[in-house]
């Protein structure tokens, strides 16, 4: 089957200042792979993940998202075309349970923001009941039915990463950017966590696209890796092949 690839990156660059942190980028992320991108510290690896998700536009070179271009589009305007990140549970979402932190992620309907619903109560309620269902079957997904009424802020910190992750299954996401998900996150959890994505991934068929240092959880879940050095991508393949190239081992792995 021909490359169906999700996102494109093509000869991307970008500077700060006097400071080139990526540069003539391209790569590409295949549709239902979970492909990871590593590199030493300072690599440019999230620099580029702020320009795929929105946060910067590139100096120079484009970024294809499902064959439109992108180049320069916002965040909110990616979310809306399926592009999703997660992000920390923000304070003032602690006081509210899990269940409502998932029912609280906004949906992308065309022509049903709030003011439109607010006319039509019948239609929010409905409205509701639908998202309610949904987040129902994100939290039997995610297994965390036993603490569906706890307040976010009580959860343990695997449980939190798990409630960012569902966040992400609320809309439908062509494609969601995890950008050090795993980090102070402990074995055990970590396990669930990837064990998680495994399963978003194989039996929900999301696409991933993962930066992550712990190499554990690279190699059990990423094929294939891209690396990244000085703003370049040097290498692809999977973990094994990597780590039988010398020169990879050189610039990254330390020897
Ligand atoms: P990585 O995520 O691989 O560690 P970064 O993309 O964070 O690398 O950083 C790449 C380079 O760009 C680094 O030298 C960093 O200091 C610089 N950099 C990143 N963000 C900014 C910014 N907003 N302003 C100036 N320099 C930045
Ligand atoms: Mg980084």
């Amino acid at each position: 089957m021909a490359f169906d690839a999700v996102i494109e990156v093509r000869s991307v660059s970008k500077r700060f200042g006097g400071l080139q942190a990526v540069s003539n980028c391209s790569l590409e992320v295949e549709r239902g792979s979970i492909t990871g991108l590593i590199g030493p510290n300072g690599a440019g690896k999230s620099t580029l993940f702020n320009m795929v998700a929105g946060n910067f536009a590139p100096t120079s070179g484009q970024i294809i998202f499902d064959g439109q271009d992108i180049t320069g589009l916002k965040p909110h305007e990616l979310f809306k075309l399926g592009m999703l990140r997660t992000f920390q549970i923000a304070h003032e979402f602690s006081q509210m349970t899990a269940l409502e932190n998932l029912m609280m992620v906004p949906g992308d309907q065309p022509g049903e923001s709030l003011s439109t619903l607010w006319f039509k109560p019948g239609k929010a309620a409905a409205r509701e009941a639908e998202v309610r269902s949904k987040a129902l079957d994100v939290i039997d997904f995610l297994k965390l039915g036993h603490v569906k009424n706890e307040l976010a802020g009580n959860l343990s910190g695997g449980q939190k990463k798990l409630l960012e992750l569902g966040r992400t299954m609320m809309v439908d996401a062509k494609i969601v950017l995890l950008d050090e998900v795993a980090a102070g996150v402990n074995k055990t959890l970590l396990n669930d966590l990837a064990a998680n994505i495994e399963r978003m991934n194989k039996e929900l068929g999301y696409t991933f696209f993962v930066i992550e240092h712990d190499m554990d959880l690279i190699a059990r879940l990423c094929d294939p890796v891209i690396v990244m050095a000085q703003g370049e991508v040097i290498a692809k393949g999977n973990m094994e092949e990597l780590r039988a190239n010398p020169m990879i081992v050189e610039a990254y792995f330390g020897g």
